[in-house]
């Protein structure tokens, strides 16, 4: 028997719905009921797609109105009370008032945000203590399943497996072990579980991404005694694993007491083989052969050739499905007018997606005799794949001087021509800069005007004189204020950028945009990753006129500002025809040539921002060393191609670096900036515990919050950093970009982060 479901759908909708009806709640324009009134609404559009693609099951439970970790605390009982929620408060206002800190008369900071595993999308983290208890609260669930079964057609409730809740939270107690909890969690998953038979639910998903991690053993041994009370509850129980190879422990999850396992054949194929020996053929099988990371059309001969090896193998039951929740694709890309033509039927989004699926059922079941395969269906089937195969072999995708130029990479390209030491005190006679000296990240702030500016241009508005008119403008600004404070090495502001990796993928070779793939990033806000679909190359200088002009308008140094090749490659939809690293080194030579081009025009310091090389890490630690070695490999290529005297900064936040420390030393970049102030300077002390060679710049001051800092703990924290890395090799600057800031306090602060600075220096 087939069938085919999915893991979950998105839920903003196809266009951004949701997002315009929270903002307008929140800001008091729309009540609850309207609010509520859009989430039905998108719930059951979202329901009536899965049945129009012949879905076997509608999934119910992966719709939330902000994170559906979010919803789980409050389906588990489990808010923390630090929120001293009271019993007059409705489950809506404490919900927002634990996802945003503020609501109603809430006002604490909000449960903390972090990424969903390698994905750009970011949940709320639960909280744990010794003194956390769970009890279930089933309404809001149960309210959808009612509200699904309107639409008579069989329901999959999808939740998160008591393995990852308790996983994705954080212990609140010192030396707590938050799998202590699971004890408690489990009655609480099987009384859910038992309330949904009651409801008439026959199967339910339980998503065990942690499952693809390094669990510690102790968890692993918890896995089966999780399982087990949630067995004799009336319904059956699917137990979902995704992103990554669950290698170690296959053979246990094969012999779990549940009813049927899912496999992600996209991004952990190499367990399919053991599952097929080891899942006992009674079980069902749910094979996720539809990319749900990523936005090409899939080869479904490939997909048709995986479900056959499983009913070969003698699976009595396979599903077919995403390899994971939609929630990481946009709703649909056949009609986006931005995309390039030629690309644009390459391309499959949610329900593109869904349509695959579709034909690949269709298909299945005529191979199992149970219906006829027409020529209609034949036809879309060849259609189909004829786009697959138009996209491999299409000379867009391919360009031989690329290639060329990757095959000849000369012996050192990645490397500089000396060693740290030589270059710093080269960069020191040429800069001749004060002790810590001071700078900024790139970005200052983008006001309305600026916003308008691009936008006018986009339209058509402005010509491309008139817009660089007023980007010089801007940056002449920018300059002056500088100047003015007394900063030492300076920046242009960013003015002409919307977004760091979208500024460069419109110049590059090797990219596309659509008008509206939107992806949720976290509660109301979506990001419109680049389609990045062929070999990169930079036709023209990217952002040399900028600097240049930014330059001539000073006499101190000026900080070349460029995306990283990992950060670009991260933040973006990435081709799937080669190794992700033979993407990031292409990327690489492109920003390599701007790096030279902008030397040659006499730019003395070049910053390559690279975010997000840490979130690059691949969940299995056994793959770390692979990753670290070609992504800072297509790092040092990107900055290797100038003089000693040319000083390569590079800019990292949102990380922890403590377990990557020789990884980033390995960059050798002159100088490194960094995240700290949140922290208190702990993030730096590793650094300085590792002996970090280079100089870094570790950020003094949050530039999240408006607070303008006091001197004094400028003074403070300036001292601690010195306590922990040389004076020579530190810079002062903020932890990030400015771009979020208003002006007033962005003058403020940096006025007083210059006076520390000045204060610390006398004291030298
Ligand atoms: N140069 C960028 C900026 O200042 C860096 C942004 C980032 O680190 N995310 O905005
Ligand atoms: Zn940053």
């Amino acid at each position: 028997m087939i069938k085919s479901h999915v893991l979950g759908f998105p839920r903003v909708g196809e266009h951004r719905e949701l997002k315009f009806a929270l903002e307008s709640f929140w800001k008091g324009d729309s009540d609850e009921q309207a609010l509520l009134a859009v989430a039905r609404g998108l719930r059951k559009r979202h329901w009536q797609a899965q049945i129009a693609a012949g879905l076997d099951f509608m999934t119910v439970g992966d719709f939330t109105l902000y994170d559906h970790v979010a919803d789980h605390i409050q389906l588990l009982g489990c808010e923390p009370t630090r929120f001293g929620f009271t019993e007059n408060q409705t489950a809506l206002e404490r919900y927002f008032g634990m996802v945003r800190g503020k609501s109603g008369h809430v006002d604490t900071h909000a449960l903390e945000m972090t990424k969903w595993f390698d994905t750009n999308y970011h949940y709320m983290v639960p909280e744990f203590s010794p003194s956390t208890q769970f009890t279930l609260h089933a309404s809001r669930l149960l309210e959808q399943i009612e509200e699904a079964r309107s639409l008579a057609h069989p329901i999959k409730v999808s939740l998160v497996g008591p393995l990852t809740f308790l996983w994705l939270g954080k212990s609140k107690a010192l030396g707590f072990d938050r799998l202590a909890l699971l004890d408690q969690l489990v009655p609480v998953y099987a009384q859910l579980l038992s309330q949904l038979a009651k409801a008439g639910v026959s199967w339910v998903q339980l998503d065990e991404p942690v499952l693809g991690l390094d669990l510690p053993s102790e968890w692993i041994a918890r896995c089966e005694s999780a399982y087990q009370p949630l067995k004799s509850t009336g319904v059956k129980v699917l137990l979902a694993t995704y992103f990554s190879s669950t290698q170690g422990h296959t053979s246990l999850l094969c012999k779990l007491p549940v009813d049927g396992l899912h496999v992600d054949c996209c991004r952990a194929l190499e367990d399919l083989p053991q599952v097929l020996d080891w899942l006992p053929n009674y079980k069902v099988l749910s094979l996720g052969v539809v990319d749900g990371r990523n936005i090409w059309a899939t080869d479904l001969d490939r997909a048709h050739s995986m479900i056959q090896q499983a009913f070969d193998s003698g699976k009595g039951e396979v599903w077919i499905a995403p390899s994971c929740s939609l929630l990481h694709v946009p709703y649909r890309l056949s009609n986006d007018a931005s995309i390039r033509d030629e690309v644009r039927p390459w391309l499959a989004g949610v329900h593109e997606k869904l349509d695959e699926l579709k034909l690949l059922k269709m298909r299945v079941e005529a191979h199992l005799g149970k219906t006829n395969w027409d020529t209609a269906q034949a036809q879309l089937w060849q259609a189909h794949q004829t786009r697959v195969h138009q996209r491999q072999q299409s000379p867009l995708v391919h360009n031989p001087a690329v290639r060329t130029r990757l095959a000849e990479l000369p012996a050192g390209v990645d490397q500089r021509s000396s060693h740290f030491n030589t270059r710093q005190a080269k960069q020191q006679d040429k800069f001749n800069l004060p002790m810590l000296p001071t700078t900024t990240i790139g970005s200052f702030p983008q006001t309305a005007n600026i916003r308008h500016l691009r936008a006018r241009f986009r339209k058509g508005e402005l010509d491309r004189h008139q817009y660089w008119q007023g980007i010089q403008q801007e940056i002449r600004q920018a300059v002056e204020f500088q100047e003015r404070i007394g900063l030492d090495v300076l920046v242009h502001g960013e003015a002409e950028r919307n977004d760091m990796v979208e500024y460069f993928g419109e110049q590059l070779e090797g990219f596309t945009f659509s008008a509206n793939g939107w992806v949720q990033s976290y509660g109301s806000r979506c990001v419109k990753p680049p389609i990045l679909f062929g070999d990169v190359s930079r036709p023209n200088p990217m952002t040399v006129d900028v600097t240049r002009f930014a330059q001539s308008l000073t006499d101190k140094p000026m900080k070349g500002m460029l995306t990283g090749p990992v950060t670009i490659l991260q933040w973006s939809f990435v081709r799937d025809d080669q190794p992700r690293s033979d993407t990031a080194l292409q990327i690489a030579l492109a920003v390599r040539d701007e790096v030279c081009d902008l030397e040659a025009a006499g730019i003395g310091m070049i910053q390559i921002d690279e975010p997000a090389f840490r979130e690059g890490l691949p969940l299995r630690t056994s793959r770390w060393k692979e990753y670290l070695q070609w992504a800072a490999r297509a790092f040092r290529i990107s900055a290797s191609g100038v003089a000693d005297e040319t000083q390569i900064h590079t800019h990292m936040c949102y990380s922890e670096f403590n377990d990557i420390l020789p990884d980033i030393a390995a960059l050798d970049a002159d100088v490194i900036t960094i995240e700290t102030s949140r922290s208190d300077m702990e993030l730096l002390r590793g650094f300085g515990e590792f002996a970090y060679p280079n100089e870094i710049g570790p950020g003094v001051y949050d530039i999240h919050s408006p607070r303008v800092p006091k001197k004094a703990e400028l003074v403070r924290l300036i001292q601690k950093a010195i306590e922990v890395i040389p004076a020579r090799n530190l810079w002062i600057n903020p932890d990030c970009g400015l771009k979020t800031r208003a002006w007033a306090e962005t003058e403020q602060a940096l006025k007083v982060m210059v006076e520390a600075t000045a204060d610390t220096r006398a004291l030298l």
